[in-house]
């Protein structure tokens, strides 16, 4: 039942020896297999000594992991005890479908990491009884979506119980009196607990029981009742999860996009009714303690309610609407928008790679109106992906990924890569080889299923047996199917990729996958077109579109791909991890420098697709844009792929590779992604948490009342004069400017405030750049006038520039741009 067999290799070993057929028509999920297994194989096995040893092996080892003191237990004791991350789906392994895409995936390698450096993290999510959808495609090549039914008690999760043996069961109040009820099943991903809801259960009503159907369907209504489940019901489920194992309550709660914004509206009202606090001292308290991550620059991606609808779901809830409503408030006035409220209920927030960070802050600059672009508080944490999930075992066992001991198995902890310069590059190129095979395999396995599935006979699918070859440089392209991705990007010119596939010296073979969402009648168009296009006869050797795009298909296209393609118009790709999963493998991206491949594209490990960023055109966009990827594949990535030596070698190609291996690999590891959230945004938010909770949660209250204050006062807080002293007309490098400024803070105090001189270079439109901040000191008073002063060094030649701002100044601030207010000279 725990899911590290997922990520360990020796132990779905163990798994495949019960009954290898079986093991294989399982799909390789172990409670199937046991489950079916014969009790005669099991009595043999239990004779079997050395089956027994190994069997004894593998619980050691899972118990020396779960156990043994890992990266986090050497943190100190500001380290928050506890961490909640809430997420809408969750993929960890394809035996348990809880997810669409990349967010899914993102959040269970998230939670792989966190278990394999020992952070103490609890996932919530909700049990979906169909999962996303099960693609297949009609004779014509549209995608057809099936809903089969998981049945719980065959997964490998345990319901949460009390102690008594009865089940947990969480409720969450509906419209009209009726009440949501769910169970809350636990899967085990490692030492990290998950929590799943699931509202299919006797307690319901039947409309009630269908809130947990299926992941990202049905209308406005029935997603805000997902969301409120998650949320809401998410946050009891935590609290009975705790108290039924002793588990210490999180004191971070980290939401994974804006679905589970509702975390925090429960908080608050169980702050209010806990310790008598108001709306806005509990979400001070709330905010503190809160982590909200965005994952998409697309504007229609991000969650929009009617208003009338929140009206109508939390009329009997326990907020005042009229604190509650602001916290989604947007540009339409009629809309709730779940990222604004994720933001508004967290005082930390990031993007997934610097790009994306820079166009978040862009794209919400609104809620910090007065500050630049620059300035409005939303980091960037790049993603990251799980490598013992990812990586083949044949490149970890050949030591490309050690452990800091030096140990060549399954890593866990910390991955070193310098290993991968020690393997001579034949074995490294013969390796590669073999794992282009064994994807060769598979997509012939895969072709011919899929040629049955769609009404061929079995006469003439004799093709699908030598479809494909080993030794053709294999191109991946998989992802689901919005239309920023651009699927069919690469068939704009189909003369020319036929060309490309069919040239007898150096020919090319791609491998395209990917679900469209099933309202997306435009994304299943796409899919059609590129099923039409590979269905020729004359090519269908060399391309192929594989319905049922997954995990378990995932891994075999990341292990065996030379080349990983993605194409998306820029910048609307977040950050993007299948790239970084071939990466972690040796293959080498052909990408647009959009998401991770922006920050980390280094020259020599793959190709940069050149954007036409400043092309309005899209039309013009994509053409301009296809043509470069024909360039690139016919110039660069084809010649060096087939350029062999005598032993039939690509050498400069396996530099790129290993150099891929060495350089990228370390930078695109979840457990440096998972890091990175701890130091960055864990910790500080688990001191703001305990800062704000201290004497029966004073420091909330005197919070809120003095963010009141200040904001009521704002407005006339005035920089009436600014004098500079000491650089005279030909100021020279190395002296110093005195800056004098005159501050009015009617209502305020100096100690309200943080008066900052800001200066840098002058553009010719009096912007500043380059800008360096100092605190000034307070000088004098005089009633409601506050004079302060700092000293300026002059640092750089040509035109210089100063400003003075005031902005709000309080111990509790993570930022001085918080609350969206700056007053400046
Ligand atoms: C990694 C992964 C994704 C996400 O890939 P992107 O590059 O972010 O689109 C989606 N689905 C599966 C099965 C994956 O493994």
């Amino acid at each position: 039942m725990n899911l590290r067999w997922s990520w360990h290799a020796e132990t779905r070993d163990l798994f495949e020896t019960l009954d290898p057929d079986l093991w294989q028509s399982c799909g390789g999920d172990p409670v199937r297999a046991l489950g079916e297994v014969s009790a005669e194989r099991l009595a043999a096995l239990a004779g079997d000594r050395r089956f027994v040893r190994r069997l004894t092996d593998a619980v050691d080892d899972l118990e020396e992991y779960l156990a043994t003191p890992r990266w986090y237990q050497s943190l100190g004791a500001e380290a928050p005890a506890t961490i909640a991350y809430f997420s809408a789906e969750f993929g960890i392994t394809e035996v348990l479908p809880q997810y669409s895409g990349g967010l899914g995936i993102l959040a269970g390698d998230h939670l792989k990491a966190a278990s394999d450096l020992g952070v103490p993290l609890i996932g919530v999510g909700l049990l979906y009884r169909a999962g996303y959808f099960s693609q297949g495609l009609s004779a014509d090549g549209w995608q057809l979506e099936h809903y089969p039914s998981l049945d719980p008690h065959g997964l490998p999760i345990k319901l949460l119980r009390h102690a008594d043996g009865s089940a947990v069961v969480i409720t969450v109040p509906l419209p009209e009196g009726r009440t949501l009820h769910a169970h809350v099943w636990r899967a085990q991903v490692g030492r990290v607990s998950l929590l799943l809801l699931d509202s299919d259960i006797e307690e319901n009503a039947p409309a009630e029981r269908l809130v947990t159907d299926r992941l990202y369907g049905g209308d406005e209504d029935h997603r805000l009742r997902q969301e409120m489940l998650l949320g809401i019901g998410g946050v009891r489920a935590l609290r009975a999860y705790c108290s039924a194992t002793g588990t210490a309550q999180p004191e971070v709660f980290h939401a994974n996009e804006g679905h589970a914004g509702f975390q925090g509206v429960e908080r608050i009202r169980e702050l209010t009714e806990a310790h008598g606090l108001t709306f806005a001292e509990a979400l001070q308290a709330v905010r503190a303690g809160t982590v909200f991550t965005t994952h998409t620059p697309v504007p229609a991606g991000i969650d929009r309610f009617p208003k009338a609808l929140i009206e109508r779901y939390f009329a009997g809830f326990g907020v005042p609407m009229d604190q509650l409503l602001p916290l989604g408030a947007e540009e339409d006035p009629s809309k709730f928008n779940m990222a604004h409220m994720g933001l508004r209920l967290g005082q930390r927030a990031n993007g997934v790679s610097e790009l994306h960070g820079h166009v978040s802050r862009g794209m919400f600059r609104d809620l910090w109106p007065g500050f630049d672009e620059g300035d409005v508080p939303i980091g960037s944490i790049t993603n990251g992906v799980h490598a013992p999930t990812w990586t083949a075992r044949e490149l970890v066992e050949m030591g490309t990924q050690t452990s800091s001991q030096g140990d060549s198995v399954y890593v866990d902890g910390p991955v070193h890569f310098d290993g991968v310069d020690r393997i001579p590059a034949a074995e490294l190129w013969a390796t590669r080889r073999q794992l282009r095979a064994r994807l060769v395999d598979e997509v012939r396995r895969r072709i011919r299923e899929t040629a049955l599935s769609r009404g061929a006979t079995v006469a003439e699918v004799g093709w699908t047996d030598t479809a494909f070859d080993p030794d053709v440089l294999t191109i991946g392209f998989a992802r689901r199917v919005p239309s920023y991705k651009r699927l069919t990007l690469m068939l704009r010119d189909p003369e020319r990729l036929k060309a490309l596939l069919l040239d007898p010296e150096r020919p090319l073979q791609l491998v395209i996958a990917g679900k469209s969402h099933p309202a997306d009648d435009g994304g299943k168009k796409l899919i059609q077109q590129m099923v039409a296009f590979a269905d020729d006869p004359e090519i269908r050797h060399r391309i192929a579109f594989l319905p049922g795009y997954d995990i378990g298909m995932a891994r075999y296209l990341y292990w065996g791909c030379d080349v990983w393609l993605n194409n998306p118009l820029r910048p609307l790709e977040a950050c993007g991890t299948s790239g970084m999963k071939a990466a972690l493998n040796g293959g080498l991206n052909l990408s647009i420098r959009d998401g991770w491949w922006d920050e980390w594209f280094d020259g020599q490990n793959g190709w940069a697709i050149p954007t036409a960023d400043g092309v309005s055109d899209h039309d013009r966009r994509d053409e301009v844009e296809a043509r470069a990827i024909y360039e690139l594949l016919d110039n660069q990535v084809l010649p060096r792929f087939y350029e062999t030596d005598r032993d039939g070698i690509p050498g400069r190609w396996v530099e790129m590779v290993r150099h891929t291996l060495r350089e990228t690999g370390p930078k695109v590891l979840a457990t440096r992604m998972v890091r990175d959230y701890v130091q960055a945004l864990y910790v500080p938010a688990a001191g703001s948490t305990r800062a704000m909770a201290t004497d029966g949660y004073a420091p909330a209250r005197t919070e809120a009342a003095w963010r009141a204050h200040l904001l009521h006062h704002w407005h006339d807080v005035r920089v009436a004069h600014v004098e500079a002293t000491g650089a005279g007309d030909t100021p020279e490098i190395g002296s110093t400017v005195a800056l004098r400024a005159e501050v009015e803070l009617p209502g305020l105090e100096p100690a309200d405030v943080e008066v900052q001189a800001a200066y840098g270079r002058v553009d010719d439109a009096d912007g500043l750049h380059e800008v360096t901040t100092v605190p000034m000191a307070h000088e004098h008073r005089d009633g409601s006038r506050h004079w302060f002063t700092a000293t300026v060094p002059l640092e750089r030649t040509g035109a210089f520039g100063y400003t003075v701002r005031v902005l709000p100044h309080s111990e509790y601030l993570a930022d001085p741009a918080e609350l969206g207010v700056v007053s400046t000279a």
